[in-house]
């Protein structure tokens, strides 16, 4: 099915019933060359750019529930590049690049909107702090403008400068960043990936894996044995549960995190707006809804649904970032399952099982990486060498002590 102008003209003329469905719903062959488990963003990604960057084929995705049942479908969209580390910004800068080129790439409106991030920052330490990361993001081509006080006056007058406790003194803005629309982006990999030959097949829960001499054969699942030559696993909050099936631990957590979105208003946020003081970062849909979301519950859980008292936090940052967010109503919230890693970065990497590929570790940033992701972890499938921009997202280097510690606050996965 091909999406064009003609065609939405033609089906909002005969009551949409010419639309089919965006993939097929085949059974499970006996074998692949590849398997992937997770239908979120990046399972998609990867099978995706399995099949069209490095021309593989035989490869299925195997996902529990239906696709972008999970974070995918669930985070606030804000895709960024603005990172300090060399370990991490390059790869960020990547994505980034894709998602410039992803609806093209996909013939899909993913809604790509590059609206602008702005970092507030509130001290003259912090703004220094600022400048070094906007250097960084320089080096790396993702840009960035440090904004002076009077500068963000112009841009968001509604803003809380002179806060007692946390006067706002400017921000670090990257231009390039903004907002997607998260199911959008699963349903456009999802579509694409089929029409390349991927079997997508949901309501499939892989249980155990099967492995001889230390190599992998194929996966246990809910619809049966399914023998595989490789296997990723890119299952985001369930990896230690999924992982722990082969024998493996990993240096995860697993938290719950919220999101939340206000009753629809006229326009008022200009991009992404993220408080340097505390943990709130807010934009507003299309719809005219407010999106916001601030820390994790910080308690380890499997349950994709938070508590009242992180509610409440979040809500009072807010307000002291913006008090007029007072007189909007609240319309939803929900959570996800955060896997969180000890460094807060992420880990693309082989495994001590021959055939066996790990994908985790995105804390509550794995959304913007949703494309870089895929491609390098197809990339590492493809040729069991990393990619070039993910080279430093190791298993083993908490072990050998070259953590990527983007925020420095240690090994604290409640924290990052
Ligand atoms: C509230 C919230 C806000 C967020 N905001 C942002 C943001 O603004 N920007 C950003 O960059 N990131 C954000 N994130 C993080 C981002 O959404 C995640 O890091 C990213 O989506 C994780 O990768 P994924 O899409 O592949 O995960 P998921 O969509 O969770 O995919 C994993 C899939 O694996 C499946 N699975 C699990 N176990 C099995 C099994 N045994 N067998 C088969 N399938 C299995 C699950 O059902 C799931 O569909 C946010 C997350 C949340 C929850």
């Amino acid at each position: 099915m091909a999406f064009s102008g003609f065609r939405v003209v033609k089906e909002a003329l005969t009551g949409h019933k010419g639309w089919g469905p965006l993939w097929r719903n085949p059974e499970p062959q006996a074998q692949y060359d590849f398997i992937i488990i997770g239908g979120g963003g990046h399972g998609l990604a990867t099978a995706y750019h399995l099949a069209k960057t490095y021309g593989k084929s035989r490869i299925a995705v195997l996902e529990k529930g239906w696709l972008g049942s999970g974070n995918i479908g669930r985070n606030t969209t804000i895709i960024r590049s603005n990172y300090l580390l060399p370990g991490n910004q390059p790869f960020y800068e990547f994505s980034m690049k894709l998602w410039e080129n992803q609806e093209q790439d996909l013939n899909f409106n993913s809604m790509v909107s590059q609206r602008t991030i702005i970092n507030l920052f509130h001290s003259d330490g912090q703004r220094d702090a600022y400048r070094r990361r906007g250097n960084a993001m320089h080096l790396s081509g993702a840009g960035g403008t440090l904004l002076s006080q009077h500068e963000l006056r112009e841009i968001a007058p509604f803003l809380n400068y002179d806060n007692a406790r946390f006067p706002i003194k400017g921000g670090l803005r990257q231009e390039r960043a903004g907002t997607a629309r998260h199911d959008g982006v699963a349903w456009g990999y999802a579509r694409a990936a089929d029409r390349l030959g991927v079997d997508l097949i949901q309501n499939c829960e892989v249980t155990g894996f099967r492995i001889q001499a230390g190599k992998l054969q194929g996966v246990e699942t809910t619809r049966g044995y399914i023998g595989a030559k490789k296997v990723g696993v890119a299952v985001a909050g369930s990896s230690s549960r999924v992982m722990a099936q082969a024998g493996i631990r990993l240096p995860i957590e697993s938290h719950v995190l919220q999101a939340f979105v206000s009753e629809g208003l006229k326009p008022i946020i200009p991009g992404v707006i993220t408080f340097g003081a505390g943990h709130f970062y807010v934009s507003q849909s299309d719809k005219g809804g407010l999106v916001f979301g601030g820390d994790i519950d910080g308690y380890n859980t499997y349950a994709q649904r938070g508590n009242l008292p992180v509610i409440e936090d979040v809500l009072e940052g807010g307000m002291a970032l913006m008090p007029m967010l007072g007189r909007a109503r609240l319309l939803r919230s929900w959570g996800g399952i955060m896997d969180m890693s000890m460094d807060g970065s992420p880990i693309i990497d082989r495994t001590e099982i021959e055939g066996l590929y790990l994908n985790a570790g995105w804390c509550y940033g794995g959304f913007k990486a949703t494309p870089a992701s895929g491609y390098t972890f197809a990339h590492l499938l493809a040729t069991d060498t990393p990619h070039d921009t993910a080279t430093a997202y190791r298993l083993d280097r908490f072990a050998r002590g070259y953590v990527i510690d983007e925020k420095g606050v240690g090994a604290q996965p409640n924290l990052h």
